[in-house]
């Protein structure tokens, strides 16, 4: 029941200036609780919108310092668009299926779905305790059958477009977590989850999604994205990968099996083929299963390949591997010379890259030359450098030579063509004889999305005997998942294991049908959330084209904000979903995000703040100590929002203390009961007053300033501190009285004015303490729209004076200089003057006397 608002608020301790930031944060979160429309984004408005976004968590249970660092970030820019006067959409969610929920109820024999939601109660309670602005009437949460209906309605749209599909493909097997890892999730050969656990190879008939198809576009696009870091799209480019290159088809020699005689080579220097002088193949081409089937020598030396690549993985840099190879004593055929090469197995060719084998040129590649130069196979020149001079003949260049700048030799009817002609000349006669043709391939592989285990989004499919493989009908949705569920068992997906789920009906023939029991990958949870925003309680339909198209404008999201380890999974798959949506007629913007922001990790005593390590900062702690203000504001402040923070307990506690001196000020010098109090500025200050006049609108320009452009919050907050010293430095070198009566050198309107625009300077960092002077200061209006103040230029301007130069004390000349120019400024400016500079060229300076404000006096010899 809601409490009736009868107290009023009575500024109680009103001679007692101490900063007791639980007293007022409870104060205004308790009031803030009240208020449920306080952050709610407005669904039709006049005014521009602004929808700012930070990553959904995980909810695991608790929030660390790494969220806080985000979600402050992402709460000052809100607070700061609202008081620019837009309409700030600023949700929050839970990506809350995945694995950590089935680990937690096995060890704790509590049900995911319990776990789950009593983990987001509580982080829920933290957000609000550190009084971030979340529209929470806008709250999405993934595990909820309200959202992955939506999952699953979007997998069969896909489905009918071809762009989900089944197929039976090796996959990565993580056998701690019982499940396929996409190859994203594969960390230098081990688990993302599981950092000691080795991956292993299964083959498994598993759902992926087509996002090859969009490899282009995903590609191209990356260019129109100038609001994201360049770190993040060079990920994004090599992990997508582009190559265009030939795939040329070799024979092998004396095949009897049709399945197995062709090798299909893909190569980016096709020009090169007459200089091949064997295969690679990676130890897990299906070739080379076949040929070991009966040769125990070959398969026992393949195994030990295998080994050593395994161990390079682990290792970290599967490129930098001591390359080893094996003869396997079959031949290829060359289709463009019909010559035999030797088939070899080696550990740096990898599976998963290409089509896992490789012609080996060693006179124009690296790593073949290497290769070739070890185990003594034939180097084989066949371009040479191009002559600049026609009557000279070629020089033979140092090997292996791999520029393009060449011209083809020893190479049959290709001979005399350079690089570039003959790779385009070749690919058209792989192609006209039937033997291989130009393609482009990419690194990006298709999205496996299947997965063997309980907490996630059931993919809605049936496998009837009679129709095969049939979709759910819309009105059936959602396939809701089951509770109840013993997850403790491992093998094989626990939803196989419940036949009330498995059994179901045929929606074409009535007959009986089989439920896909796979659940979907987390990533397609996290690929469209942040649409949902715009119309979370939608049961129609995902949500509508006309609010989000109000929300995402053409150009998405106008400020995400994340970590930096989303730079290819969450973000690419994003994208690539956008994409799809608005191929579907969906949404009209073609990106998720206009721009992004990836915020730098934090870190305590130089390493990740790890349990093991027991430098863990927890923030209920730090809220406890200093308050909700000091401690994300620390975050904002310890160093740029981008970079890595080294955390010190000391560093909040001295936010607390600045905190503390703008707290104690206004209580001393606020009156909002004095007539003066709401009088104009006078024009006329006294000098200290105009310093402080001064100094308070160079600080609105840098604040706005740093929002506007690079978010050195550190930088703007420290100018805050500076105006605060200055205040103080005035006022205390006059009388303030003891019973706390205003400063008598800066005039009552102009105390005013400060401590007001003070107030909404921290409004974006502190905002409970912002809130506490906002009302100490008589303000009535709300403060979360209250308008940004505006800097004056003119005000802002460093007052200057004219000072006399003089050499041994005559006077030869005037300088122009800022008010309260250094002493060393006010020197090097008078050395700099023109008459000066000429008297004393070539003399002996013995002294140069600065009386600031006053007079410059050169010494000479
Ligand atoms: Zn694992
Ligand atoms: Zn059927």
């Amino acid at each position: 029941m809601p409490q009736e608002e009868n107290t009023t608020v009575v500024r109680d301790g009103q001679n007692d200036d101490r900063y007791d930031a639980q007293r007022i944060e409870s104060k205004w979160f308790e009031r803030w609780q009240q208020d449920s429309s306080l952050y709610a984004a407005e669904p039709h408005s006049t005014r521009q919108k602004y929808y700012v976004l930070e990553m959904l968590p995980y909810p695991s249970g608790a929030l660390h310092m790494g969220h806080v660092r985000n979600y402050a970030i992402g709460d000052a820019l809100a607070r700061y668009m609202w008081m620019n006067g837009y309409n700030v959409l600023h949700p929050m969610g839970w990506d809350s299926f995945g694995l950590p929920a089935e680990n937690a109820a096995i060890q704790n024999n509590t049900p995911p779905r319990e776990w789950t939601l009593r983990n987001i109660a509580a982080m829920k309670a933290q957000m609000k305790r550190l009084g971030f602005a979340y529209d929470w009437s806008r709250e999405v949460t993934t595990c909820m059958p309200g959202y992955y209906k939506w999952n699953q309605w979007f997998f069969i749209k896909l489905f009918e477009k071809g762009l989900a599909y089944r197929k039976k493909s090796r996959v990565n097997w993580c056998p701690k977590c019982a499940t396929v890892l996409a190859n994203e999730q594969v960390v230098n050969g081990c688990c993302w989850r599981h950092e000691d656990t080795l991956v292993e190879q299964r083959e498994l008939e598993q759902w992926f999604l087509r996002i090859t198809q969009y490899a282009e576009e995903l590609l191209r696009d990356l260019d129109r994205l100038p609001g994201w870091p360049e770190k993040v799209r060079t990920m994004q480019r090599n992990w997508i990968g582009r190559s265009e290159g030939t795939l040329v088809d070799f024979k092998l020699d004396g095949a009897n099996d049709a399945t197995i005689a062709t090798i299909s080579v893909f190569t980016t220097r096709v020009d090169t083929i007459y200089g091949a002088t064997s295969l690679q193949l990676a130890p897990q081409h299906p070739l080379v299963t076949r040929l070991t089937k009966n040769n125990d020598l070959l398969r026992a030396e393949v195994e030990r390949l295998i080994a050593e690549q395994r161990k390079a993985r682990e290792v970290g840099d599967i490129g930098e591997i001591e390359k080893h190879g094996v003869n396997t004593g079959r031949y290829a055929i060359n289709p463009y010379n019909g010559e035999k090469v030797p088939i070899w197995v080696a550990n740096y060719i990898l599976m998963d890259y290409g089509t896992g084998a490789i012609m080996s040129v060693p006179a124009h590649d690296e790593r073949d030359y290497e290769f070739a130069k070890k185990y003594k196979l034939e180097i084989r020149l066949v371009i040479l450098p191009q002559n600049t001079d026609p009557e000279e003949t070629a020089v033979e260049p140092k090997l292996p030579f791999t520029t393009m700048q060449g011209t083809l030799v020893n190479s049959g009817r290709f001979s005399g063509m350079d690089c570039e002609a003959a790779i385009k000349a070749m690919s058209e006669y792989a192609e006209k004889n039937g033997f291989g043709k130009a393609t482009v391939t990419y690194r990006l592989k298709d999205w496996g999305i299947s997965r063997q285990r309980y907490w996630g989004t059931p993919i809605p499919m049936l496998y009837c005997e009679k129709d095969g493989i049939v979709a759910v009908p819309e009105k059936d949705l959602p396939v809701i998942l089951p509770e109840n569920v013993d997850i403790t068992l491992t093998g094989g997906s626990p939803l196989g294991r419940l036949p009330e789920f498995v059994n179901a009906t045929c929606p074409k023939c009535g007959g009986p049908a089989r439920r896909e029991t796979d659940t979907m990958d987390t990533f397609v949870d996290s690929s469209w959330y942040f649409y949902r925003y715009t119309d979370a309680d939608n049961d129609q339909a995902p949500f509508d084209g006309e609010k989000a198209s109000y929300w995402f404008g053409d150009r998405g999201i106008d400020q995400y904000i994340g970590g930096v380890e989303h730079a290819i999974l969450h973000l690419i798959y994003s994208r690539f979903w956008t994409k799809f949506m608005r191929d579907m007629g969906l949404i009209k913007n073609d990106e998720p995000a206009e721009r992004l922001f990836t915020q730098g990790m934090i870190i305590k005593g130089g390493a990740k703040m790890s349990k093991s390590l027991g430098n863990v900062v927890s923030p209920d702690e730090m809220v406890e100590h200093y308050g909700a203000d000091a401690t994300r504001m620390y975050t904002l402040f310890a160093t740029s929002p981008d970079r890595e923070l080294d955390w010190q307990d000391e560093g909040v506690e001295g936010i607390e203390r600045f905190l503390s001196r703008v707290y104690r000020f206004a209580v001393r010098n606020t009156r909002p009961e004095d007539p003066a109090w709401s009088a104009p500025v006078p024009e006329n200050l006294n000098p200290s007053a105009r310093m402080v006049q001064r100094k308070l609108h160079q600080t609105i320009k840098r604040v706005s300033d740093d929002f506007q452009g690079r978010w050195h919050f550190n930088t703007c907050i420290a100018a805050i501190m500076e105006l605060v010293n200055g205040l103080y430095a005035v006022t205390s070198a006059s009388s303030v009285g003891a019973d706390g009566s205003p400063a008598q050198s800066v005039p009552v309107p102009l105390l005013r004015e400060v401590q007001r625009t003070i107030a909404l300077l921290l409004a974006p960092f502190a905002p409970y303490l912002a809130h506490e002077l906002w009302e100490m200061l008589g303000e009535q209006a709300s403060m979360l729209r209250a308008p940004w103040p505006k800097y004056d230029a003119a005000l802002a301007r460093e007052d200057e004076v004219e000072i006399p130069v003089q050499i041994n004390g005559k006077l030869r000349s005037r300088i122009v200089v800022p008010a309260d120019a250094p002493e060393n400024d006010v020197r090097a400016r008078a050395q700099a003057d023109e008459k000066i500079g000429a008297m004393i060229a070539g003399k002996q300076i013995v002294k140069v006397i600065v009386v600031p404000g006053k007079l410059v006096n050169v010494v000479l010899r």
